[in-house]
C-alpha cells in the first residue's frame, strides 16, 4: 500500500480539481518535439473526467522572469493536450483572478480547463501565501501529478497541498512506487549504474547511494576520474584531476558501508571526440597520451552484465559513454539490453532516469522494456541524492 494519499482516497465527483501537471515540454520551432510528458498525465486526466470532476490544470512553462510573455505561454499546448486526452481543453489567459475564476465557473462535470503559466506570477516561485490562497479559491481538491516539479517548494507544487485536500495523481503515484521499490524497500542485491560526464555533479548522489546499494557501477567520463585516482593514465580523456582525492574517499566510504564500486577494466578509445572516429579497445592500463576514453570496453560490459544477473534491483543514471556519437553508444546499448532482458524475465527491477539517461536508453531501444523510466530530471536526481522533495512530502499520509 502506498504511503501517500492517492486518487483512491479522493472524493472528486462534481468537484473542482486543481491538477498540477508537468507541461514543460521540449519544443522545436514552436512545435512539441517530445510529447512523453503529456502521455504520462493522460491517465489521471481521463480518470478524473470519468469520475465527473471539473478539471483545472495548473502548470509552468520555461523560466519567465518578468511576468507574462508570449514565448512562455501555455496556450499552444492546450490543443495538443486535447488531442491526447480525446476531448477539448479550454484555456484561460491567467491562472488567478477574474479570467481564471470565470473560466473555472463555466466548467461542467468532466470538462477540462488549462490555466496560463503559473510562473507568470512571482508568488509561484516564492510560494507566497497570498498567491496560494488565490489559486486555492479555484478548487475544492488538489491533485499533484508532476513529480518532476516536486523538488521545488512552489505555490502550485507544495503550497496548495497545505490549503486543500491533497492527493497524488496516477503518474506521481507510479513514480513514487517505482522509486520506493528501487531505493527505499528494494529487493537485494541492488546495483546502481552511475554514468555521465562529471563526478562533480554526482557527489551527493554517490554518497547517498553508497549507503543504500550493494554495487555502484561507474561509467562515462566520470569513471576516468576514478581510474586516474587509481594511478591509471587516462590520456586526454575527460577527467576532473582536482577530484581524485574525492574519488578515493568515495571508494573508501562505499567499502566501509559494504558497497562495492565497480570500475571499467577496458575501454574504447579514440583520438577525436567525434562520431565514427578511428578507435580501438584497450585495457585501462594502456591508454596512450593522445587517446581519450569514449566508451566502456567489452570485458567491462560483460562484467557489468554478470553483476546484473546476480542482482534483483537496478537504479540507472547516466550513460556509459559518449552515447550521442556512434559507435561510442555500444557499451550503454549492451548493458541496457541485458538489463531489459532480465527485467522481462522477471529477475530484475529496473528504474532509470535523470537528464540524458532517458535519451540514451530510448536510443538503445531497450528503454521501453525497463520496469520504469522517469522523465523527471532534477527531481529524480534529488531523490537519488536522498533529499526530501517538498511536493512529495506534502502528499505523505500522516
Ligand atoms: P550527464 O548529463 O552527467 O548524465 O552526462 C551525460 C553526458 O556525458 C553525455 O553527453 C555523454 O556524451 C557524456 N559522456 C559520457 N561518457 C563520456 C566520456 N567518456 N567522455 C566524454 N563525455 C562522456
Amino acid at each position: 500500500m502506498s504511503s501517500f494519499r492517492t486518487l483512491d482516497q479522493a472524493d472528486v465527483a462534481g468537484k473542482r480539481v486543481l491538477l498540477r501537471v508537468d507541461l514543460n515540454l521540449p519544443m522545436e520551432n514552436g512545435r512539441i518535439s517530445d510529447a512523453t510528458r503529456i502521455e504520462r498525465i493522460v491517465p489521471t486526466i481521463r480518470e478524473l473526467v470519468g469520475r465527473g470532476a471539473r478539471i483545472v490544470l495548473l502548470a509552468h512553462f520555461g523560466r519567465p522572469k518578468n511576468g507574462p510573455d508570449e514565448a512562455n505561454s501555455l496556450k499552444p499546448i492546450a490543443a495538443a493536450l486535447g488531442e491526447h486526452v480525446g476531448q477539448p481543453v479550454a484555456f484561460a489567459a491567467d491562472c488567478v483572478g477574474p479570467q481564471a475564476e470565470a473560466a473555472v465557473s463555466a466548467l461542467k462535470e468532466g470538462q477540462i480547463l488549462l490555466l496560463e503559466n503559473t510562473r507568470f506570477h512571482k508568488g509561484e516561485e516564492t510560494n507566497d501565501p497570498v498567491f496560494v490562497a488565490e489559486l486555492a479559491k479555484l478548487g475544492d481538491v488538489y491533485v499533484n501529478d508532476a513529480f518532476s516539479a516536486a523538488h521545488r517548494a512552489h505555490a502550485s507544487t507544495e503550497g496548495l497541498a497545505h490549503k486543500l485536500p491533497a492527493f497524488a495523481g496516477r503518474g506521481m503515484q507510479a513514480e513514487l512506487d517505482a522509486l520506493t521499490a528501487a531505493l527505499e524497500t528494494p529487493k537485494r542485491p541492488v546495483a546502481a549504474v552511475v554514468g555521465g560526464a562529471k563526478v562533480s555533479t554526482k557527489l551527493e548522489l554517490l554518497g547517498n547511494l553508497s549507503r543504500k546499494v550493494d554495487y555502484i557501477i561507474i561509467g562515462g567520463g566520470m569513471a576516468n576520474t576514478f581510474l586516474a585516482a587509481q594511478g591509471k593514465k587516462v590520456g586526454k580523456s575527460l577527467c576532473e584531476k582536482d577530484l581524485v582525492d574525492t574519488a578515493l574517499s568515495v571508494i573508501a566510504q562505499a567499502k566501509a558501508g559494504g558497497c562495492e564500486i565497480v570500475l571499467p577494466v577496458d575501454a574504447v578509445v579514440a583520438q577525436e571526440f567525434k562520431a565514427h572516429a578511428a578507435h580501438r579497445v584497450v585495457d585501462v592500463d594502456h591508454v596512450l597520451d593522445d587517446e581519450m576514453i569514449l566508451d566502456l570496453g567489452p570485458k567491462s560490459a560483460s562484467r557489468v552484465d554478470a553483476i546484473l544477473r546476480t542482482c534483483k534491483t537496478l537504479v540507472w543514471n547516466g550513460p556509459f559513454g559518449a552515447f550521442e556519437l556512434q559507435p561510442f553508444d555500444a557499451g550503454t546499448n549492451e548493458v541496457a539490453r541485458v538489463a531489459a532482458d532480465l527485467t522481462q524475465a522477471g529477475s530484475l527491477v529496473t528504474v532509470a532516469g535523470g537528464g540524458d539517461t532517458v535519451s540514451a536508453l530510448n536510443q538503445s531501444g531497450a528503454g521501453d522494456r525497463f520496469t520504469y523510466i522517469s522523465t523527471a530530471g532534477g527531481a529524480f536526481l534529488e531523490w537519488l541524492e536522498g533529499k526530501v522533495l517538498p511536493g512529495v512530502e506534502a502528499l505523505r499520509k500522516s
